[in-house]
């Protein structure tokens, strides 16, 4: 009697189950894709392959779901989709268009080192930038140098001097190149210059200064944003900013500048006066053919776009 007990509850069990298990299939043969699969598939499938393959049109499904649901997936920004393996029912993971996008543009990201920057400025492209009347020669410039650059990356290439009033977007230019250089593969080091000074004269406590300075000279492509911004100490003028440009003359390393002052300005009012009050007009010129040897001229005016909405 007992076993007869045993034997009907697990006979009711396996019912269960397999109404459960019944309920379960028709919705996964109801979904639409499934659906459209298995018509198209007409020709290879036989009703019983489709039996045999019940579990991967369920798990099918419910990836399908989590998918959809944006939750839960086993790999977040890929595609359910069905496939044939072998006249078998299979599952492939597809990454979406706009998984792939995202990766594309967070390796253009990585291509662009910044430091002190704005904190968009990684985001910044060309095609962003409006070219204004009085844009078109810094325009012909910048497309120029990418162009040559594109086009022998291992050849020296004079960099731009861009020399504007405050706000007129030489920062936001130096993105945009950038941006388009790392679109083509390669990357750039923007460095907010003043912060920087500020940093290295910090890393004589620990140590760091050698690293710090190799770090930014060494870049394959160097922008030094709002050079001129603070007083140099002669320690940064010839020791920080000398060696840097030094080193990139030397290995023919493209180098940008933005700066409020040109260059003459730079030279007699900026990098002659010491912190300590001293004419030092020889080393000031030193550091100024260099900078002259890396990049060329070229004046940014208009309007401050700051805060002009
Ligand atoms: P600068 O470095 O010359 O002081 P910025 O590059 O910081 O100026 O530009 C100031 C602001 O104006 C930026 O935050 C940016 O949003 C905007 N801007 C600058 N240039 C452009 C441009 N060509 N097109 C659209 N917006 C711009
Ligand atoms: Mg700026």
């Amino acid at each position: 009697m007992e076993n007869m007990g045993e034997n009907l509850k697990r006979l009711m069990d396996r019912n269960q189950l397999n109404k459960r298990y019944q309920e379960l299939m028709k919705q996964v043969k109801s979904d639409p894709d499934v659906q459209r699969f298995i018509a198209e598939n007409r020709d290879t499938l036989t009703e019983e392959s489709i039996q045999r393959s019940s579990s991967k049109l369920y798990e099918f499904v419910q990836e399908k779901k989590k998918f959809q649901e944006k939750k839960g997936m086993m790999a977040p920004g890929y595609r359910p989709e069905l496939m044939l393996n072998q006249n078998k029912i299979d599952i492939t993971y597809i990454p979406t268009p706009e998984f792939v996008a995202r990766q594309k543009e967070n390796q253009i990201r990585n291509r662009i080192q910044s430091i002190a920057m704005p904190k968009n400025i990684q985001e910044v492209t060309l095609a962003d930038v409006d070219i204004t009347e009085d844009r078109h020669v810094v325009m012909d410039k910048v497309f120029a140098f990418i162009e040559n650059y594109l086009e022998a990356p291992k050849k020296f290439h004079k960099g731009l001097y861009l020399e504007g009033p405050f706000g007129v977007g030489k920062t936001y230019l130096l993105g945009a190149v950038a941006h388009e250089l790392a679109e083509n593969g390669f990357s750039t080091t923007l460095v907010h210059f003043p912060t920087f000074a500020v940093e290295m004269k910090q890393s004589i406590g620990d140590n760091t200064t050698g690293e710090k300075i190799n770090a930014i000279k060494s870049a394959p492509i160097l922008m030094l944003d709002d050079i001129g911004a603070d007083s140099m100490s002669s320690w940064i003028r010839d020791d920080v900013l000398g060696v840097i440009l030094q080193h990139r003359m030397q290995e023919a390393l493209p180098t940008f500048f933005s700066s409020n002052f040109s260059m003459k300005q730079l030279e007699e009012e900026h990098l002659t006066i010491s912190q300590r009050g001293e004419d030092e007009p020889l080393k000031a010129k030193r550091i100024m053919e260099r900078i002259r040897f890396l990049a060329e001229e070229v004046s940014m005016d208009g309007k401050n776009r700051r805060h002009s909405g």
